[in-house]
């Protein structure tokens, strides 16, 4: 009959697009929004990357290029995953995508079968449950705080029934900007290499890191055959728009994921990928300008935050907070609703992430240092503090 294929069926749409309609309305009728609802870059794509787009176009580099893309791309990734993540990666163990979304989607379309169950730390990015339901399998929720204090291995254990086939890790995580250090890594790993786990890892955020350092678990010993690592271009560069990103993995995943790549969008944007060359090219004091300007929004929205009495933990990467707002309402979609309607204040409710979310609101600071100030001040004001 008329109707779509039960994998689909399994899949949401995310509230998200919920909030970020409602700021639009609201904006419509005049209303100062403080919108910390977003996940982008407060910066612009770089120069240099523009005009290397504006070169490929005038020299014509505008026609199909290898479905897992263009050569010198791929080259200058591997070489950046081996001096940067420490990664065993050659040219052809590289394929470039329609940003890091397409990158997961298609990790997790390669490796599960249904039925077949997937460990998720919680909360998480939302888009990552949907694509598991989407391919017939299911997310086993990992209580990420909990884990933490009694030990990723110990819960890991407790959470993974006998379908388990991935863990998927992310770091710096969004929503809480948590960032797992080496041995949290190590501990991961060793739990995979002992079920024979593969390990999906998102590292979106790699170059956010502000306390500590960012470490790549598919650099681990025997991690290299079971991780499918994957990047992305949106974060680091300020190119969320472009949709660029990549991955890398061994056999026989990497073949899988070619053949997917190859019969959905059939390589990627010819252009863009040789302006994403220009982009790997930017000098080490490209990133770490980056790191401090959103470290400065970092300690400025969690300061206030704190002062109003909304509890933060200090985020150790990523560009979001993820205060317990239990004193503006104890369900989170209620708080955000609230201070949305009333204070004018767009943040995400925390159970958009998983039930662990709850009492907790998402705070993006990819925003300028005066939208935190003065959305500091609006709920200052509203809550009367
Ligand atoms: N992974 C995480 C944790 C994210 O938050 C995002 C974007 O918000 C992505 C991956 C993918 O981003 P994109 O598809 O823009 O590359």
């Amino acid at each position: 009959g008329l109707r779509v294929a039960k994998r689909l069926e399994e899949v949401g749409f995310s509230d998200i697009v919920r909030v970020r309609n409602r700021v639009l309305e609201l904006r419509s009728t005049g209303e100062v929004i403080h919108a910390f609802h977003g996940g982008e870059p407060f910066f612009e794509t770089p120069d240099a990357v523009k005009y290397a787009m504006m070169r490929a176009l005038v020299e014509n580099k505008t026609r199909y290029a290898p479905s897992s893309g263009i050569d010198p791309l791929r080259a200058a990734l591997a070489k950046k995953l081996r001096a940067k993540n420490h990664l065993d990666a050659n040219v052809e163990d590289v394929l470039i995508t329609s940003g890091g979304a397409h990158a997961l989607y298609s990790a997790f379309q390669a490796v599960l079968d249904p039925g077949d169950d997937v460990l998720l730390f919680s909360p998480f990015w939302t888009p990552i449950r949907e694509m598991i339901n989407g391919a017939l399998a299911r997310p086993l929720l990992v209580p990420t705080a909990s884990a933490r204090r009694n030990g990723l291995s110990a819960t890991l254990e407790k959470m993974a029934s006998p379908h388990t086939r991935a863990i998927y890790y992310n770091t710096p995580q969004n929503p809480a900007g948590i960032v797992f250090s080496r041995e949290e890594a190590e501990e991961v790993a060793a739990f995979a290499r002992e079920r024979d786990l593969i390990v999906i890892a998102d590292e979106a955020y790699e170059d956010l890191v502000y306390d500590g350092e960012h470490f790549s678990i598919g650099s681990l010993p025997g991690m290299a055959e079971r991780t499918i690592s994957t990047y992305t271009f949106s974060k680091s560069f300020g190119m969320t728009g472009w949709r660029l990103g990549y991955l890398t993995a061994k056999e026989p995943f990497i073949t899988g994921l070619r053949k997917l790549v190859l019969y959905s969008v059939n390589g990627v944007s010819t252009p863009s990928q040789w302006a994403a060359l220009e982009a790997l090219s930017l000098p080490e004091s490209y990133f770490e300008q980056r790191r401090v300007e959103y470290k400065e929004r970092r300690d400025l929205l969690v300061a206030g935050l704190n002062d109003l009495g909304l509890e933060c933990e200090l985020p150790q990467g990523a560009f979001y907070a993820f205060p317990r707002v239990q004193s503006i309402h104890k369900q989170s979609r209620k708080a955000a609703e609230i201070l949305l309607e009333q204070a004018h204040v767009a943040t995400i409710p925390g159970t958009v992430f998983g039930a662990q979310g709850e009492g907790h609101l998402r705070f993006g600071y990819g925003i300028s240092m005066d939208a935190i100030t003065s959305g500091l001040e609006a709920l200052r004001r509203f809550l009367g503090r």
